[in-house]
């Protein structure tokens, strides 16, 4: 049985939550790409506008994951990921204004540069290492030690609290219903860049509340669909349960395709580069080149093969990640 976006409301209201991200974010028409490509009606809701240190989808996802680790009295954030994670960089801003302290395990990867995300990491005061990739779980753990011997408790964004991620985006689904519902847009589907987490809280927030919108997710890392679907119907059950929602949730619920990734997640492929080319040329709207570019280039393969037509509508839900532009010019033929 679906409940009330009211009771929905209630719910999500009686969990702490820090109030930082710019919402609601807007949702915008993008005509000239709709028109160059044929096919439906494309909209993008701008989670790459949330506010904080440049946005992207995680600032929305730490109102909710973050207010956890101050529940729990921690006092540093850690992150671990590529060089140009914008995670990190959210996580060092985050921790900047909370007054709390960052520490960022990167890798010595192809775009170790201070650029773009690792740049901002560093503004932010994160206290950034960047070992080789094969020494990065071993430099973490050691971290994790460290800091706790020194009396300090952290908190790894990457784990620790991570359903209340998809929580923040079950409020993010009920956001987004209101704004179609008031802009008279009636979506057949919403495209995004899919980790997990975004992902999760849309399908969970959709079906808690009976819409039956279609939720298509693009991977940016190389991963079994099948496995990826299970891992979703898992992480959904649990954020059900955060929000006490009787649903039924299976891997058949969760729609995502790895073939758009190419050789690896942060490799920019032929189809990518066109696609982010083709969006800021014809809309001066900048996808990211590890995310969002992915997920666009997988709409547009489904629209040249007919899967979306003229008289259809899409939601393209841009997850940020715009930082690491800079650390990709040469790969974008920028140079
Ligand atoms: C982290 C990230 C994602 C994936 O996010 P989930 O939390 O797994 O939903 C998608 N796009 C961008 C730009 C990101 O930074």
């Amino acid at each position: 049985m679906a409940i009330s976006r009211e009771e929905l409301r209630g719910r999500l209201d009686g969990l702490p939550r820090l109030h930082m991200a710019a919402l609601p974010t807007p949702i915008e028409p993008l005509d000239r790409l709709s028109a160059h490509l044929g096919g439906p009606r494309i909209f993008v809701k701008r989670e790459d506008l949330t506010g904080v240190a440049m946005g992207g989808n995680k600032i929305r996802e730490f109102e909710y994951q973050i207010a956890q680790a101050v529940e729990r009295g921690c006092d540093v954030l850690v992150h671990s990921a590529a060089a140009q994670s914008n995670q990190s960089r959210q996580t060092a801003a985050v921790a900047a204004k909370l007054g709390l302290k960052a520490v960022v395990v990167g890798r010595d990867d192809a775009h170790a540069q201070s650029q773009g995300n690792l740049l901002l990491a560093r503004l932010f005061g994160a206290e950034v290492h960047l070992p080789a990739p094969q020494e990065q779980a071993a430099v973490v753990a050691a971290k994790m030690e460290a800091l706790r011997a020194e009396g300090h408790t952290p908190f790894h964004t990457s784990t620790d609290a991570r359903v209340f991620r998809s929580v923040a985006y079950v409020d993010g689904a009920l956001e987004l219903l209101a704004q179609c519902e008031q802009q008279g847009i009636e979506p057949d589907a919403i495209y995004l860049c899919s980790g997990a987490y975004t992902h999760v809280g849309l399908v969970v927030g959709l079906k808690g509340l009976g819409v039956d919108w279609r939720v298509v997710g693009i991977s940016p890392s190389p991963r079994n669909d099948q496995q990826a679907a299970e891992g979703h119907a898992e992480l959904a059950r649990e954020c059900a349960g955060v929000l006490e929602l009787d649903l039924k949730l299976s891997p058949e619920d969760f729609e995502s395709y790895a073939g758009f990734v190419g050789p690896d997640y942060g490799v920019v492929t032929e189809e990518s580069k066109a696609a982010l080319h083709l969006v800021a040329e014809q809309e001066g709207l900048l996808l990211d080149p590890s995310y969002t570019s992915k997920a666009m280039a997988g709409l547009i393969a489904h629209i040249d093969d007919g899967r979306w037509q003229a008289g259809q509508t899409i939601v393209f839900l841009h997850t940020g990640g715009t930082p690491a532009l800079f650390a990709y010019a040469k790969e974008l033929g920028c140079e």
